[in-house]
């Protein structure tokens, strides 16, 4: 794993991550909080890119920039530790897949974390792939009918392929490889770069 400080993280998470994590990044950022669900998707998946948990501690607490050090210490301190096993049943839990994320904890109409690919409307989608990626019409068209068949893995590896230069078919790796969890992606999209 990388050796990730807090202040490297929204502009790695811009460059490299999932839609599913650049859309909590970006909420983090605007909204300067998380909910529950959404922290955990979005922490554990900083936990697996090498973020340790003093440096964790450091994001979360900047990010959260509204409130008072002493509501942060009584409230989210003890989740960041608990995703890192310091705290309650002591499990280092995973990174969730893409498996987890689009089957399990749907997400409700004010909710932010989950699968863009699964959980967004097709308007909601289209307008991200607009802004947020810079996607033209028939390229945005590919993914929305993509998404409309269910395969939202597919989805996720062709915008993948649109947005790293790679032509279609040759997946994460150049193999043909499909995502299936955010932190290859993320690894992936690192990979190229180097
Ligand atoms: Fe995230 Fe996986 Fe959905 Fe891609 S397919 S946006 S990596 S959950």
């Amino acid at each position: 794993a990388l050796e990730i400080r807090a202040e490297m993280i929204n502009a790695l998470v811009k460059k490299h991550a999932p839609m599913c994590m650049r859309q909590l990044g970006q909420t983090l950022e605007e909204r300067k909080h998380l909910k529950h669900q959404g922290r955990l998707q979005f922490g554990l998946f900083l936990k697996e890119l090498g973020l340790g948990v003093e440096q964790a501690l450091l994001f979360w607490r900047r990010s959260f920039a509204n409130i008072t050090d002493d509501k942060f210490n009584k409230e989210y301190k003890y989740n960041v530790r608990y995703n890192y096993g310091l705290e309650g049943k002591r499990v280092d839990y995973p990174a969730r897949s893409c498996a987890r994320i689009i089957m399990q904890d749907t997400p409700g109409p004010q909710d932010t974390h989950g699968c863009p690919f699964r959980h967004y409307s097709p308007a909601n989608l289209a307008s991200t792939l607009s802004t947020t990626y810079g996607l033209g019409q028939a390229q945005s068209s590919e993914i929305l009918a993509t998404v409309k068949s269910g395969h939202y893995h597919v989805a996720c590896t062709r915008l993948f392929e649109m947005t790293h230069g790679v032509a279609r078919g040759k997946g994460l790796d150049g193999k043909g490889e499909s995502v299936a969890h955010p932190n290859r992606y993320f690894e992936r999209s690192w990979k190229l770069q180097q």
